[in-house]
């Protein structure tokens, strides 16, 4: 279990209704949530089963926040909530994000909703990795849906990866990441791929795209710039460290493209999460201010030695009481403490500190900067309102939306 936190990810997957977020998600959760064992079930199928099991009797997969595991990371799949309500509860949802994958039909492009989301996402400069799914679909067309990207949403979109084939010819892609081609195959429990050599022609394009991406670095980074002109070797290593942390973070939109529904490409899409969205460390600092001084900001800095900031951002109930979720901006919080909720200037206790996996919970005792979870004890804590060290009482900036939202399509 990576208690590295800079092998976290705080991500949420938005999309347009039907976009397939559904689909995404339990392709993710399939291949992320495996080393949780569910009762006596095989672990390999076990998520799935449950999965089946839950979609069957109507209830949500998800909780507020469910921790999964990839590639030696952590990712905390925070449920960002409705296609389309444009209230403070998504604006609070974006906010406890350092990350989010878009997900759009290729035969679509971008959808009237997908836009008021990614705008909400700008306004905390939410990285954001685009993934094209439904390339099997009648009229998909990649060229379109990153274009649309471009147009409507004013982003960045550089492909990762390039579709082989489309609607019932979309057998793969090229790889930008490695290079490599990655042809699927359908078996009888989901798609399987082999991984090959670039073929004679497809390499024009590949190194057509590559190029692309080497030129849409340069624009943002000097050094990226200047490698570039003298025509230096720039390692896609490099490129992909300056949009997870560096200088072309939220500057580029890495495309990954696939389809959910015939599980071409998630696992993929998992290892461009982890490579490329940043860790809680890795994003720009926060700020909130005393409770009786809106004037002075105060920096919150990652960091889970200084005294505590954390935002409740959802409560659910259970049968054992009220689920309160928290992301800890700064300091840590430990099971059997007080802290303020500094909104309200009431000590609360925190009896209880959860990490959510996808079917089930594991009891914590300390949960750290960076980190989200959730808590049992609260009584007068509600979502939005800040809980901080008693003696170093901070309210997060306010979370304000517009009253009426205009679409631009
Ligand atoms: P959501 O509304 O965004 O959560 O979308 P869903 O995941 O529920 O998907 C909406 C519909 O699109 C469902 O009928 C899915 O089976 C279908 N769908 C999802 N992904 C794909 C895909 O990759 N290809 C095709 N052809 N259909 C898909």
């Amino acid at each position: 279990m990576a208690e590295n936190l800079e092998k976290l990810r705080n991500i949420g997957i938005m999309a347009h209704i039907d976009a397939g977020k559904t689909t995404v998600t339990e392709r993710v959760l399939f291949y992320s949530g495996r080393t949780y064992k569910i009762g006596e079930t095989h672990e390999g199928t076990a998520v799935m089963d449950w999965m089946e099991e839950e979609q069957e009797r109507g209830i949500t997969i998800t909780s507020a926040a469910t921790r999964c595991e990839w590639a030696g990371h952590a990712i905390n799949l925070i449920d960002t909530p409705g296609h389309v309500d444009f209230t403070a509860e998504v604006e609070r949802s974006l906010r406890v994000l350092d990350g989010a994958v878009a997900v759009f039909d290729a035969s679509e492009g971008v959808q009237a909703q997908s836009e008021t989301v990614w705008r909400q996402g700008q306004k905390y400069e939410l990285p954001c990795l685009c993934f094209i799914n439904k390339m099997d679909k009648l009229g998909a067309d990649f060229e379109m849906a990153v274009q649309s990207i471009r147009d409507k949403l004013l982003a960045n979109p550089v492909p990762m990866q390039l579709p082989i084939g489309a609607e019932n010819d979309f057998v793969g892609f090229v790889d930008l990441m490695d290079m490599k081609v990655y042809k699927f195959y359908q078996e009888k429990k989901g798609a399987e791929f082999k991984v090959e050599d670039i073929p004679e022609d497809m390499k024009d394009a590949a190194e057509h795209a590559r190029h692309d991406l080497l030129e849409a670095a340069a624009e943002f980074d000097e050094s990226i710039m200047e490698d570039y002109v003298h025509e230096n070797p720039i390692s896609t290593d490099r490129i992909i460290a300056a949009i997870r942390e560096g200088t072309l973070q939220n500057k580029l939109n890495p495309v990954f493209v696939g389809s959910a529904l015939k599980n071409i490409g998630t696992r993929r899409l998992l290892d461009g999460v982890t490579r490329f969205l940043p860790s809680p460390y890795d994003r720009p600092k926060f700020y909130g201010h005393k409770p009786d001084d809106e004037e002075e900001a105060i920096e919150i800095d990652c960091d889970s030695n200084k005294p505590l900031v954390a935002l409740a951002f959802k409560i659910t109930s259970d049968k054992h009481g009220d689920l309160n979720f928290l992301r800890i901006y700064q300091g840590s919080i430990k099971k059997g403490t007080r802290v303020l909720n500094a909104n309200k200037n009431k000590k609360e206790n925190i009896t209880r500190i959860f990490q959510m996996h996808a079917a089930s919970r594991e009891s914590r005792d300390v949960a750290k900067a960076g980190d989200i979870v959730a808590v049992i004890g609260l009584k007068d804590t509600w979502t939005g309102d800040t809980l901080s060290d008693p003696k170093h009482p901070v309210v997060l900036e306010s979370i304000s939306f517009p009253e009426t939202v205009i679409s631009m399509s």
